[in-house]
């Protein structure tokens, strides 16, 4: 069993303009830093393209169509108000994104593998239900979600997001689904504006966890401790995905959370620790945000090293 790497050379080609904290230069950071030794068991693959019907489970087949529709042959085309962008390398990009996510879940339900890390971009967990947001194209955790429950037999299934912002289209897809579960930690008030505490979903199968501008590593494990873990292991889920975003960092220029490595390394290992309690420690964990490329990198491979640890 192992941990694996999925990735692929089309998370380069996604352009999204010259200023956009959300460039190809993550990626890079994130593999220098994994190009360690330390790593050197990483088992790394490339990420498949989802298929249409591994996306419409969560998004319509107009949106699919609209996306496939409206990839540029040359310039780039912004989709809301300029966050999130088209470029001609975008489409096969989305595709291996959520296809990176699906594939990992796969490996990992048929214990292939005992969790993975895709990294990938564009990331997912601000993509609603029919509408492109906050530099996200399709939902890749919610893809994984759903990939899980259709293919897999999973009957429960939790998304934990850690990101500063709030997961609003992983909240909005999972709202009524009593068998998907999503909690989060982010910073409130900020970007996108949702993820209050009153925010519970249809049956109780959302928990927000908002931490204020300035928190750092007390407020985020409180958070954990206190709201998120508790929930997640009543949820009991058989598997456990995270939306694995880096920008409550303390150097991340979106963000004004103050974490560091170390609570990258914590979360990580007790999210590992309630997957091993609940369903043989699979983990699937998916690239969201992070816009520091240096805190990025380092944060990553905390996160990834916990993962390689944790059989
Ligand atoms: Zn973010």
């Amino acid at each position: 069993m192992s941990t694996l790497l999925v990735t692929h050379s089309s998370f380069l080609q996604h352009d999204t303009g010259e200023w956009h904290p959300e460039r190809a230069d993550r990626i890079r950071s994130i593999e220098r830093a994994l190009s360690h030794p330390s790593f050197q068991d990483l088992l790394t693959v490339e990420a498949p393209l989802a298929t249409p019907e591994q996306i419409v489970r969560c998004h319509p087949r107009a949106y699919f169509d609209f996306l496939e529709t409206h990839q540029p042959k040359t310039e780039l085309v912004p989709l809301d108000d300029g966050d999130t962008m088209l470029s001609p390398g975008s489409w096969e990009a989305a595709l291996r994104s959520a296809g990176a996510a699906v594939y990992a879940v796969d490996e990992v339900m048929l214990k292939r593998a005992t969790n993975a890390f895709c990294l990938a971009r564009p990331p997912g967990h601000h993509a609603e239900i029919a509408k492109a947001m906050g530099f996200c194209l399709f939902n890749n955790a919610a893809v994984a979600a759903f990939h899980a429950k259709a293919a897999h037999g999973a009957e429960r299934v939790a998304v934990v997001d850690f990101d500063v912002h709030h997961g609003n289209g992983t909240q909005a897809i999972f709202w009524n689904h009593a068998d998907m579960f999503y909690a989060s930690t982010h910073q409130m008030p900020l970007f996108p504006g949702t993820g209050g505490i009153t925010e519970r979903g249809e049956t109780e199968n959302i928990c927000n966890a908002p931490l204020r501008a300035g928190d750092g590593s007390d407020e985020f494990r409180e958070a954990f401790e206190s709201v998120v873990l508790p929930s997640l292991r009543r949820f009991a889920p058989d598997l456990v995905i995270i939306s694995a975003g880096f920008d409550a960092h303390r150097s991340d220029p979106l963000g004004n959370l103050n974490l560091t490595e170390a609570d990258y390394a914590w979360v990580t290992r007790k999210l590992v620790d309630v997957a091993r309690e609940r369903c043989g420690g699979r983990v699937v964990s998916v690239l969201e945000g992070g816009y520091d490329l240096n805190a990025l990198g380092q944060s990553a491979a905390t996160h990834v090293k916990i993962l390689l640890e944790s059989f």
